[in-house]
């Protein structure tokens, strides 16, 4: 049940002696961020993830902060913000080296801001701090901390939720998911992220709302992709995915050629472990790569069929075709920007040139832009059980030293000849 602006309860207050956040770890340039709100005359606190995290004993990845400032006074107080925003109206506020994101405390909707499934139309009403909690999505992401006094108001309960590692819907779950299905998804990148349980009444409607995410815009899908594949917690997220049957919906063609071939998953958590693992070790990953992994099932299987169906000859182009197609498909559910599956096609009509038994053009292969990636991607279908491991072997050897390679990998076994292949190289383009 939503809660009315009158029933809202008075927050339980935890004083700094009790939370135990130390100040310093709450950045510098956030709490001058609040400072200069509260000089100005209005509330303000740092909330959601950062406060949760820090709770945690975990690095927080940004700060949010919300104000009882509207957009324009927060932008009058700070001469290096702007404002921005789609769904709703944000500042973004430059303090130092980083951007801080400064919303308004905004009201829950009413029933004309929604649709007839339920299905927030917009979420731009401004209210108090108590119904800026209300609205929020989880009780461990509606905690508010005041630096004046380092102390954490609590309006729905998130403080013992956070000790007892339990993600809950504010109000009536069924109501939230059905505002908001991608609350759905969110649920299941917490309890990935942080290790927790959704508790049973905010889990319980997951399987019969989960469709509704088929309504969700196609872009805003996809920047949820990216954070549940690409937030270090990858395998976890995918296997909270799979305790919810949602990956038929977010990548339906990727489901069921995993269901009809083991190897296809096996190399999604492979690829997912390599992900959390690199970025566990603070290097980069690309979205390239992630959508390459993601759709690689259903790419290969349309490339097969089409040769052994259609009669293509060359695979190459065989898999270009099934790429273009799988991606157009892909692309209705989760709309992903081109530079992103232009990497991902090079990815894959790369692997033809790798899997060749007697290659040609050695030292062209290994300095091509996107080699480095589609050797990865070979390494990754060895390891799913596809027989080109050895062909992996082979392209590690020719590298001579792999550069990044992960250090926890083998070292690879360099023959001479591949070595002064290598040092050829050099020599002509010294
Ligand atoms: P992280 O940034 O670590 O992924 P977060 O909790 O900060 O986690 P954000 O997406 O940055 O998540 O959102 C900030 C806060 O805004 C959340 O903690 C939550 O309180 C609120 N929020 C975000 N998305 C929604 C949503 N779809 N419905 C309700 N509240 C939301
Ligand atoms: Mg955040």
């Amino acid at each position: 049940m939503q809660l009315s602006p009158p029933d809202a309860p008075a927050p339980d207050v935890v004083p700094a002696s009790e939370h135990g956040i130390p100040r310093e770890r709450i950045h510098r340039n956030a709490r001058q961020v609040l400072e200069r709100l509260v000089e100005g005359g209005f509330e303000a606190y740092l909330v959601g993830g950062c406060v949760r995290d820090l709770l945690l004993g975990r690095v927080p990845k940004d700060f949010d902060v919300a104000t009882s400032a509207r957009p324009e006074e927060v932008r009058d107080l700070f001469p290096r913000s702007r404002l921005i925003g789609r769904r709703f109206r944000l500042a973004h506020v430059r303090a130092g080296r980083d951007v801080y994101e400064v919303a308004t405390f905004r009201a829950s909707h009413d029933a004309a801001a929604t649709g007839p499934d339920g299905m927030l139309l917009h979420d731009n009403v401004y209210g108090t701090r108590e119904e800026d909690a209300l609205r929020r999505d989880f009780t461990v992401n509606a905690l508010y901390y005041d630096d004046r006094d380092g102390s954490i108001l609590d309006f729905t309960g998130g403080f013992p939720d956070l000790d007892a590692g339990v993600i809950r819907s504010i109000g009536d779950p069924g109501v939230r998911y059905r505002e908001d299905p991608v609350r759905i998804l969110r649920a299941v990148r917490f309890a990935a992220k942080l290790g927790f349980r959704i508790e049973p009444s905010s889990e319980a409607p997951i399987h019969e709302l989960a469709p509704l995410l088929e309504g969700v815009p196609a872009a805003r899908l996809f920047e949820e992709i990216l954070k549940l594949f690409q937030g270090g917690h990858a395998l976890e997220s995918l296997r909270g995915l799979d305790r919810y049957d949602l990956l038929p919906l977010l990548c339906p063609a990727t489901a069921v050629s995993a269901d009809r071939d083991p190897s296809v998953r096996t190399l999604l958590e492979r690829a997912f472990e390599n992900t959390d693992r690199r970025l566990a070790g603070d290097r980069p990953v690309s979205p390239g790569f992630l959508v390459a992994a993601l759709l690689w099932g259903p790419v290969r299987e349309r490339a097969d069929a089409a040769q052994t169906e259609d009669g293509v000859r060359s695979r190459g182009v065989a898999l270009a075709e099934a790429a273009d197609e799988t991606i157009a498909i892909q692309a209705k559910r989760t709309s992903m920007p081109r530079r992103f599956t232009a990497m991902a096609r090079d990815i894959w009509t790369m692997q033809p040139r790798l899997e060749n038994r007697r290659p040609r053009r050695v030292a062209a292969t290994i300095a091509h832009p996107r080699f480095r990636a589609a050797y990865d991607f070979l390494c990754l279908r060895g390891e799913a059980g596809e027989p080109v491991a050895e062909r992996a072997a082979w392209w590690t050897a020719a590298q001579g030293d792999p550069g990044e390679k992960d250090p926890d990998e083998s070292p690879p076994q360099v023959p001479r000849r591949r070595r002064r292949r290598r040092s050829q190289r050099r020599g002509r383009a010294a």
